[in-house]
């Protein structure tokens, strides 16, 4: 009897014991929890430090310093490690003590990582490569176990380059709280820096857009010795770039020609945006079945970096009307002040859902600003504002970008530059945990300094757009007819500009109208060829 209820009461048992696994099979699959990632899961927290991400080696690089234009400077200082890295006995025999590495800084896409890989290119030897947004994770201690690792298997490989991107990501001054993730992260490169010498033939370099966040420790003797700056190339530098990036395609013209007709077309542009525009236009091309690129393609590329692709976004004519109305009043007031950049198009065609109207001036190339320029930048980007204003009694969101950076400008002028009347030649900075280095009262100073900067050019601006209504109002309407405007259609409405203080920027302008005139000669000339072909002489 009693064997009979044990039995029973072990059958109800596994009975029982089914129904929860066959519950926890059916809970797992509803909420889409698999055996595998289960397991995974419950493993990643005791094997963080076996089971880390990898870094990345290359080895065997083919880029040289010739695959690099520009960057002169850059490239002279990167070549003293790459004598190093080749013949390492010669400095150690001299008993010579040689920088561990470098910091490279400069704007996104100005050569930083290639000139990184042509240094291991040049001396031949492997590059570890990882970005300082990998050695972050939620995980305390992967970040410091990730470097070692770094620098573990460089040493082994040596002579190495070890390459880190975004070094901000871990390397930002760190927080007088201490602790964190980061810290712990940048407190093991820093013990790795120290703890390796020349001997080791191991060169660090690392790459920030933004050096002046970096933590002073970094930036002490003994780790990063250098600090290499990268800056946008100038025209000479870009016609260089695009001869790079030009090799291979099929063009109309010579290389040498379009580079040179695209260099001053692009100011402000970066080795990678100029990579970008090759590619644009060989794809632009390559769709309308063309057998080369011509240059029109290229000039279309250039549109889509600077604006974005045209979409299809149905305007009703109102929205069209303040569109114009916007881009036409900043156009006009950009027209009569000697420091504005210069305009060489417009377009009404949207771009995004808030990129509605376009247009492309051209910057000076010049390195150096007077207060004037930038004075001349915030009051034509304040034509668009104060234009819906004058015409439509009210104003709408389509100046926010405009605004934003007028913003910045006048900021900047304040803060960083000592030009407002009563901060004068005072540059406002930040202490080494990046907190405000001045009072409350200088910060209030600062920000009534920058509101009177902006109201006085909106003063100007709206003086110039007052005496000159008419103009806006007739290139307004000329836009919505014809969509986009080339330089000689909004000349044929404004005139030609009163007075450019840069020559350079004149040059560039009279040039692309230049090419505009030959480029319609020659659509005309092979338009009357055709007809002669398909219409014979009846006698
Ligand atoms: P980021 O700060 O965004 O990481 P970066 O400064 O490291 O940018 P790179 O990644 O080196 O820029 O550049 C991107 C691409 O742009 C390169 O692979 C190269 O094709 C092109 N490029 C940039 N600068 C030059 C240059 N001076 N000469 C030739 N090509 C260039």
């Amino acid at each position: 009897m009693r064997s009979h209820k044990e039995l029973s009461h072990k059958l109800f048992g596994v009975g029982v014991g089914v129904i929860q696994v066959l519950f926890i099979l059916w809970f797992m699959r509803a909420t889409g929890v698999n055996l595998k990632n289960l397991s995974k899961t419950m493993n990643r927290s005791d094997n963080f430090g076996k089971n880390i991400k990898k870094y990345n080696v290359e080895k065997g690089i083919k880029i040289t310093f010739d695959n690099i234009a520009g960057c002169e400077n850059p490239k002279l200082e990167m070549k003293e490690f790459v004598d190093f890295l080749k013949n390492p006995e010669k400095y150690h025999k001299a008993g010579a003590k040689l920088p561990k590495g470098a910091l490279l800084g400069g704007p996104p896409g100005t050569g930083k990582t290639l000139m990184a890989k042509a240094c291991a290119g040049e001396s031949n030897v492997p590059f570890f490569y990882m970005s300082g947004s990998d050695f972050v994770e939620k995980y305390v201690g992967v970040g410091a176990s990730r470097v070692r690792k770094l620098f573990e298997a460089a040493r082994k490989e040596a002579p190495a380059i070890i390459f880190i991107d975004e070094i901000d990501a871990v390397g930002r001054q760190r927080s007088s709280m201490g602790g964190g993730e980061k810290d712990s992260t940048l407190n093991q490169l820093l013990v790795e820096m120290d703890g390796f010498s020349s001997k080791d033939n191991v060169v660090i370099f690392a790459a920030s857009n933004r050096l002046d966040i970096l933590d002073k420790a970094l930036k002490r003797p003994g780790r990063f010795d250098r600090m290499i700056e990268f800056s946008l190339p100038n025209r000479e530098e870009r016609e260089a770039i695009y001869q790079i990036h030009l090799k291979g395609l099929v063009t109309s013209q010579a290389h040498d020609i379009i580079a040179k007709k695209l260099s001053p077309l692009s100011t402000g542009f970066s080795g990678a945006d100029i990579k970008n525009i090759c590619n644009e236009a060989a794809i632009i091309a390559a769709r309308a079945s063309k057998l080369s690129i011509e240059m029109i393609d290229f000039e279309r590329a250039i549109e889509r970096v600077v604006g974005g692709l045209e979409k299809k976004i149905t305007l009703t004519p109102e929205e069209k009307r303040l569109i114009a109305i916007n881009e036409a009043g900043k156009a006009v007031v950009s027209w009569f002040l000697e420091y504005a950049p210069s305009l060489l198009k417009m377009s009404i065609i949207p771009r995004s859902k808030t990129n509605l109207g376009f247009s492309q001036y051209i910057p000076s190339d010049d390195k150096i600003q007077i207060e004037a320029a930038l004075r001349d930048n915030i009051c034509y980007k304040l034509g668009g504002r104060c234009a819906e204003e004058m015409f439509f009694g009210e104003v709408t969101t389509g100046a926010q970008k405009d605004l934003e950076k007028c913003y910045e400008i006048a900021h900047n002028i304040v803060t960083k530059l000592g030009m407002a009347k009563s901060l004068y030649n005072v540059r406002l900075h930040y202490n080494e945990f990046g907190q405000k280095a001045y009072s409350d009262k200088t910060n209030q100073q600062a920000d009534e300094e920058t509101e009177k900067i902006i109201k006085e050019e909106l003063v100007r601006c709206k003086q110039i757009l007052k005496e000159k209504k008419d103009l806006v109002d007739k290139l307004a309407d000329r836009l919505i007819e014809k969509e986009t405007l080339d330089i000689i259609q909004i000349k044929e409405v404004l005139g030609p500009r009163p007075k450019i203080s840069d020559e350079a920027l004149q040059k560039t302008i009279d040039d692309v109208e230049d090419m505009l005139k030959k480029r319609e000669e020659e659509d005309k000339a092979k338009a009357a060829k055709t007809q002669q072909v398909i219409i014979p002489n009846p006698t």
